[in-house]
């Protein structure tokens, strides 16, 4: 069988191929496999979303496809910026904007809780679903620190690790995050169903 990657972004090709490879016979990125399209992420969850992709994505190409959706949510605020983390500042993709616009909403917020969350979907070309979702833990700090990572990353401090993921070594944000856990969970899932 073959799975489609709804996304071509090479950090995640590499993630879901090392941990989904075993379950299809050749797994591709959409430019590998000539597709271009863009879904309109008009979801109201992560789930929905990450859903809409992967759907659409089966459905033109006939195969498997995989998609995921994620983002950031701040305990003070209610668990925003959530599904809208890459466009918090009004612009998507701005990092440093969206990073700015976190530090002054929590300047004068004691509870600095928050957590990663990604949902990840695979699609069947008959429609059916499975899907699964990963969540990394942490608090923003009042300032970046570290340039490793991307987004909110030099904001988001690891208790466990004492230090922000922008300071994590790479190799390890791989293995622990919200999208490792997520496309994991989904690999035991499919494993179940063998
Ligand atoms: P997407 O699901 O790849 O579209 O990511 C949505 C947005 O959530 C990104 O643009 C970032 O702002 C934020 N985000 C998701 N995952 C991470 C992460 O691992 N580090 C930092 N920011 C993230």
């Amino acid at each position: 069988m073959k799975l489609i990657i709804a996304s071509n972004n090479a950090h995640k090709l590499v993630e879901m191929k090392a941990i989904l490879g075993e379950f299809f016979d050749e797994i591709l990125s959409l430019r590998e496999a000539g597709i271009e399209h863009e879904t309109v992420e008009d979801g109201s969850t992560f789930l929905e979303n990450a859903e809409k992709k992967a759907r659409e994505i089966a459905e033109i190409s006939g195969c498997c496809a995989i998609a995921d959706d994620s983002g950031i949510c701040v305990d003070a605020l209610g668990g925003a910026p959530g599904i809208f983390s890459a466009r918090f500042c009004g612009r998507h993709g701005d990092d440093e904007a969206n990073n700015d616009l976190l530090l002054e909403k929590l300047e004068h917020e004691e509870n600095r809780r928050a957590h990663y969350t990604c949902a990840v979907v695979l699609a069947y070309p008959s429609g059916e679903t499975v899907s699964a979702e990963g969540y990394f833990y942490g608090e923003i700090t009042r300032e970046r620190v570290g340039k490793n990572g991307f987004g909110y990353d030099p904001l988001f401090f690891l208790p466990e690790y004492g230090c922000t993921v922008g300071e994590l070594d790479p190799e390890i944000k791989n293995r622990v995050s919200h999208r490792a856990k997520a496309i994991r969970a989904l690999a035991e899932k499919l494993g179940k169903k063998q």
